[in-house]
C-alpha cells in the first residue's frame, strides 16, 4: 500500500491573501523615482529564495508548527532564477539599488551562486553596480563563502544569537554547534565578504546574558555586531512584550562595560542606529523595530519565494507578480503594474503599533506573513 500524504499541497498556494496586479493600458517608462503616499522611495528589495530552513529558531520557525508535516512550497511555486532576475531588473529600473537575498535559509537554495552571478550583472540606470548582500544562519557558510564571493556577492550578514554552545543549540532547536557558524564567519571574512555583519535577536530571559560575550568576541574583529529587538512578526512565535529587550537597555549594558559613542547613519533609511567603541574596538548597531519604529524612512519592498510582492514585513496581503511573469506580460507592462502599487503604499505598522497598548497588534484578526516566508 502506498503512503497517503498527510497534508495536501494546494496547486495555487492560498496560505496568504494576494491579488493579481492590474496592468494599465497606458505604459510609462520607469524613471527610478517612485515614491509612496508618504514620499518614501523604493530603494531596497529583499528577495526570499526559499521558505525552508535547517534551523528552527523559536522566534521565527517554532518546531511545533514547522514540523515534518508542514507544507512548504512545492518546487513549481518557486520563482526560477530567470524570473527573479527579470523582476529584479524591473525593480532596479524603478529605483532599487540594493538587493538582499534571504529566506528561509538562502544557502539551502540549490546553485544560489548562479543567481548571485545573474544579479551581479544588473546595473542601476546610472550604470552603477547593485549592492548585493545575503542574510544567512551561517551553517553552510564555511563551505560556500568562496564561491559566493567569486559569483559577485559583496557582503553577508550572519545571524548568531549566542556564543555559548548550549544556548545556541537550544535557540536553533536542531542542536547545531556554534563553532561551525563561527568558522563560517571567519572564512567569509577571509575571502573578503566584508564588512561582515552579525545579527543577534535579543530575547529577554533567553539570551540577553549573551550580549556582553558576543560583544567581547566581535570587538576588534572588523565584524559589526547588531542587536535586534524581538519582533511580533508572523503569527506563530508567541511574541510577548516582556520578552523584548529595548535597544536602549542593550546600549546601557554595553556602555557600562565598553564605553560607546553614537555615530551618524551611513545613509538615510538605515535601520540600525550606530555606536562605536571609544577604545577603537569597532562599531555596533541596534535595530529597535519595536521601541523606536523607523517606518518614516522605510524604503524596502519584499518579494516572497513564490513571487508575491509585500510592502511591509507586517503586511497581510501580497501582490502576485508571478502571475504576471507567467502570464506573458512584457517587462514594461509589469513595470507599469508595479508603479501604482508602490505609489499607493501607506504601510507603517510599527509606528501604529507603538501607539497601542504593549501587547496589541495593529493588524488584529488578519493572518500576518511569517518571517521565514518573506525573509528578514
Ligand atoms: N535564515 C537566515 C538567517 O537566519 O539569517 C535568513 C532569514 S531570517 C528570517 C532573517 C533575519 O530575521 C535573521 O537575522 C533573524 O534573526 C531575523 N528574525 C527572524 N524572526 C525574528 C523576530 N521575530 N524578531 C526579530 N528578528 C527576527
Ligand atoms: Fe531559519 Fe533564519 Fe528563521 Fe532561524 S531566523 S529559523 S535560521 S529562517
Ligand atoms: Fe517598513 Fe513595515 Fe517595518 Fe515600518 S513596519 S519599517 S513600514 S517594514
Amino acid at each position: 500500500m502506498t503512503d497517503i500524504p498527510r497534508k495536501i499541497i494546494p496547486l495555487a498556494d492560498l496560505r496568504y491573501a494576494s491579488r493579481i496586479p492590474a496592468v494599465p493600458d497606458r505604459l510609462t517608462t520607469p524613471n527610478g523615482l517612485l515614491g509612496d503616499t508618504r514620499g518614501r522611495p523604493l530603494r531596497d528589495l529583499r528577495i526570499s529564495v526559499t521558505d525552508r530552513c535547517n534551523f528552527r529558531c523559536n522566534y521565527c520557525m517554532p518546531s511545533e508548527i514547522f514540523d515534518k508535516d508542514y507544507a512548504f512550497l512545492p518546487q513549481s511555486s518557486l520563482l526560477s532564477f530567470e524570473e527573479i532576475t527579470r523582476l529584479a531588473s524591473i525593480f532596479v529600473a524603478h529605483g532599487v539599488e540594493k538587493i538582499r537575498l534571504t529566506g528561509g535559509e538562502p544557502l539551502l537554495r540549490k546553485n544560489i551562486e548562479v543567481l548571485i552571478g545573474m544579479l551581479a550583472r544588473l546595473q542601476t540606470p546610472q550604470g552603477k553596480p547593485l549592492d548585493i548582500t545575503l542574510t544567512t544562519n551561517g551553517s553552510l557558510l564555511a563551505r560556500k563563502a568562496q564561491s559566493l564571493k567569486d559569483a559577485g556577492l559583496q557582503r553577508v550578514t550572519v545571524s548568531l544569537d549566542a556564543l555559548d554552545d548550549a544556548i545556541f543549540r537550544r535557540m536553533n532547536d536542531v542542536d547545531f554547534p556554534v563553532a561551525d557558524v563561527l568558522r563560517g564567519i571567519e572564512v567569509a571574512q577571509r575571502v573578503g565578504l566584508a564588512p561582515l555583519k552579525v545579527n543577534m535577536v535579543v530575547k529577554r530571559g533567553t539570551n540577553d546574558g549573551q550580549i556582553l560575550p558576543l560583544a567581547r568576541h566581535f570587538r576588534h574583529s572588523g565584524a559589526v555586531l547588531r542587536f535586534i529587538e524581538f519582533m511580533d512578526v508572523g503569527a506563530t512565535n508567541g511574541w510577548r512584550m516582556d520578552e523584548v529587550m529595548p535597544s536602549a537597555q542593550v546600549v546601557e549594558r554595553l556602555h557600562a562595560q565598553f564605553p560607546l559613542s553614537a555615530i551618524n547613519p551611513n545613509y538615510s533609511g538605515e535601520t540600525a542606529e550606530r555606536w562605536r567603541y571609544l577604545d577603537g574596538g569597532g562599531e555596533i548597531g541596534v535595530i529597535s523595530s519595536v521601541t523606536q519604529a523607523f517606518c518614516g524612512a522605510c524604503n524596502r519592498a519584499r518579494l516572497s519565494t513564490e513571487g508575491k510582492l509585500f510592502l511591509c514585513l507586517f503586511a497581510t496581503q501580497g501582490h502576485d507578480l508571478r502571475a504576471l511573469l507567467r502570464g506573458n506580460f512584457a517587462d514594461d507592462q509589469i513595470a507599469a503594474a508595479i508603479a501604482p502599487i508602490w505609489q499607493a503604499r501607506t504601510d507603517r505598522y510599527s509606528e501604529l503599533r507603538a501607539a497601542l497598548p504593549p501587547e496589541a497588534s495593529a493588524a488584529p484578526g488578519e493572518k500576518r506573513i511569517e518571517m521565514s516566508y518573506i525573509g528578514g
